[in-house]
């Protein structure tokens, strides 16, 4: 396990670039996860690292080891990286045994056997040595796709949509235990996924990418609850925006009333010295912020509702038109078209600049 560390590293294929100025640091032991919609440059950055791929610029560190920079690169096979793919590509014809041991060939019968047997144990396939792939699901390949990643003890972990091929139930249990899994060998990993339920339940850090950049590179809480712009916003979590104005420093007023709370986040970027009155921002609001009370007097229409089982998502509309969302317990089971009244369960603050 080793510290993961990306400076301004930029790769182009010819003219085309493909990301750019990356820049985060993963601690040795943690998990980070980079998310973001297909086409964004995930599994470059994943092949820069994994040395399957040459840099522009910038510098890429495992444990303090320098392993690419603009004119030179570590060949991936001296990495000491591990890989695990979308597809498992495990080794049809050798058993589960084989392939967890393949990276231990040079290493003694007895070391290889003891570390297979751990492996397995550790990724609850122990008695499945002499099976062969094609014998197991999709996701016990896939544990023992990470098991033979882990064999040789590499610095970091890579994995590219590694449950991209499983049905949604199973993704969320296996997250999980990939966690669990990661977390006990204390290795550090780096995971790529355009699935924010998986970043979430796998990562300690996640950088979410947008065109080759990375917008924010923070824990999952504060992706959620601080997003750094509007894309990062959009793109995790639901919620909508809502027109404000700035009252001062601390206070906007939007539709439904005046939030309290630090200056908004983009208006404190793009050189706006001081918030002033009347600045206009879009606030945004996520299903939580906006809580159900049949006694308030502010009312918003039912225009859409979604079963959750413990809740409802509701769409409402506010008087002015504006749209926003909010989760309400599902015994509160009100018609479409029905008002409710609602209320205000800010605890602070999120704010872009109206552009
Ligand atoms: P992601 O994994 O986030 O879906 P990729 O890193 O695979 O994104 O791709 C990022 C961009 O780079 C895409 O626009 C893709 O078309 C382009 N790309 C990927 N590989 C190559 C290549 N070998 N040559 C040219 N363009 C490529
Ligand atoms: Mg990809």
């Amino acid at each position: 396990m080793a510290e993961l560390v990306l400076e301004s590293v930029s790769q182009a294929y010819g003219a085309k670039q493909i990301i750019a100025d990356l820049s985060f640091t993963l601690p040795e032991g943690s998990i980070g996860c980079l998310l973001g919609p297909s086409g964004c440059g995930k599994t470059t950055a994943l092949r820069c690292i994994s040395g399957f791929e040459s840099i522009q610029s910038g510098r890429i560190r495992i444990g303090g080891e320098t392993v690419s920079e603009a004119d030179w690169m570590l060949p991936a096979e001296k990495r000491r990286v591990g890989m695990v793919f979308q597809d498992y590509a495990l080794f049809p014809h050798l058993t589960v045994g084989e392939n967890v041991g393949f990276g231990l060939r040079k290493a003694s019968r007895s070391v290889r056997t003891t570390r297979v047997d751990e492996l397995l144990e550790l990724v609850g396939l122990a008695g499945h040595a002499q099976h062969f792939p094609h014998q197991l699901s999709g996701g016990q390949q896939q544990r023992v796709a990470l098991a033979r990643a882990l064999a040789p003890r590499p610095r970091l972990i890579l994995m590219d949509e590694p449950f991209s091929n499983l049905d949604v139930e199973l993704r969320e249990r296996l997250s999980l235990e990939v966690r669990d899994i990661l977390k006990r060998e204390a290795t550090t990993a780096l995971i790529v996924t355009h699935d924010q339920h998986e970043a979430f339940a796998l990562a300690d850090w996640v950088g979410v990418m947008h065109e080759g950049r990375i917008q924010q590179w923070a824990t999952p809480y504060d992706l959620y609850h601080e997003p750094a712009n509007r894309f990062v916003a959009d793109f995790v979590g639901q919620g909508a925006l809502l027109t404000g104005e700035v009252i001062n420093d601390h206070q906007v007023e939007i539709e439904l009333g005046v939030l309290n709370g630090h200056i908004p986040v983009e208006c404190d970027a793009s050189g706006c010295d001081e918030c002033v009155r009347n600045c206009h921002v879009d606030v945004l609001l996520r299903p939580d912020d906006i809580v159900h009370d049949d006694d308030s007097l502010m009312l918003a229409e039912v225009e859409n509702k979604a079963f959750r089982g413990a809740e409802f998502l509701y769409t409402l509309k506010l008087p002015s038109g504006q749209r926003a969302l909010s989760l309400v317990p599902s015994h509160h089971n009100h018609a479409i078209g029905e008002k409710i009244g609602i209320k205000l369960a800010v605890d602070h603050v999120v704010a872009f600049r109206r552009t």
